[in-house]
């Protein structure tokens, strides 16, 4: 099966529409983004594209024009950059888990639902798993990349649901063997080409999430293939403007 983000995106759209048509005015996201880190623009689109679709006010400053917030009200901030020293995003206004008080949140463990500062590709991930009724619990999840915006927060939400956790990086030996150990196989590395043919099994369910995976290779033998096209992205862009949205009563 394939496994698509727009279906679960829309279903956490339908909820925000009824919430957005009721509410006297709408907070807004306020993206601060590096213009010369290309995914970084792609996402940013993606998210003014859904918010102008749903009427939430995305506004996106470029680093050079200044990090002087808006004056319109704001549900959320987001830094888009692989700067070495990031801006600090006000607790209130942290809608993607990049603070000391949401790591505290997330590590912590025993979350009911999610919070507005779940990071949200790690959340995109779960969330995806669940909408399509993919077991988690004793299950054992491979995860390739241990950044703090996707591998270790993902780790995190996946032990809450009681998966078996294996976190993979540039160091670790043997990869393609730890692959095939996994039943839920999260590619989170950005190295195009690094998960092909000899690191999966049928029965599996490889979520793509950076691109690593061959697809045409993969495809014809794990059980469920969440796509880097047309996967986790979309419904990270959902849960963004969600959480932005959160404050909303
Ligand atoms: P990142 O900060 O660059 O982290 C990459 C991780 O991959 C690091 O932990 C690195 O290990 C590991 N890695 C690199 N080469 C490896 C190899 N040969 N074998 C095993 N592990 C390796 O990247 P990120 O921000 O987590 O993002 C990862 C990818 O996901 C990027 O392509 C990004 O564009 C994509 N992404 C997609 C979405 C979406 O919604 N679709 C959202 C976020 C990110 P070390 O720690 O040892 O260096």
């Amino acid at each position: 099966m394939l496994l698509i983000g727009k279906q679960p995106a829309e279903q956490l759209y339908e909820g925000m529409d009824r919430r957005i048509q009721l509410a006297p005015s709408v907070p807004g996201l306020f993206a601060l983004y590096d213009p010369d880190d290309k995914p970084a623009g792609w996402y940013l689109r993606s998210i003014q594209r859904a918010g102008a679709s749903h009427g939430i006010p995305v506004y996106a400053r470029s680093f050079s024009e200044g990090v002087q917030r808006p004056r319109e009200p704001l549900g959320g901030m987001i830094v888009l950059s692989k700067t070495p020293e990031p801006i600090p995003i006000p607790d209130e206004l942290d809608v993607d888990g990049t603070g000391a008080n949401s790591f505290s949140v997330l590590y912590k463990g025993g979350l009911k639902d999610y919070p507005r500062t779940t990071p949200c590709t790690a959340e995109a991930c779960v969330r995806l798993l669940d909408y399509y009724g993919v077991p988690v619990s004793g299950r054992h999840a491979v995860i390739l990349g241990r950044s703090l915006t996707v591998g270790r927060p993902l780790a995190m939400l996946l032990l809450d649901r009681n998966a078996t956790v294996t976190l993979c990086h540039s160091k670790t030996i043997n990869l393609p063997e730890i692959c095939r150990q996994a039943d839920i196989l999260v590619c989170a590395t950005g190295r195009e080409g690094l998960v092909g043919r000899d690191c999966v099994r049928p029965g599996q369910t490889l979520i793509n999430v950076g691109g690593d995976a061959v697809e045409e290779e993969v495809e014809p033998v794990v059980e469920n293939l969440c796509p880097f096209k047309g996967g986790v992205g979309a419904l990270t862009s959902a849960i963004l403007l969600k959480h932005v949205t959160d404050i909303l009563p």
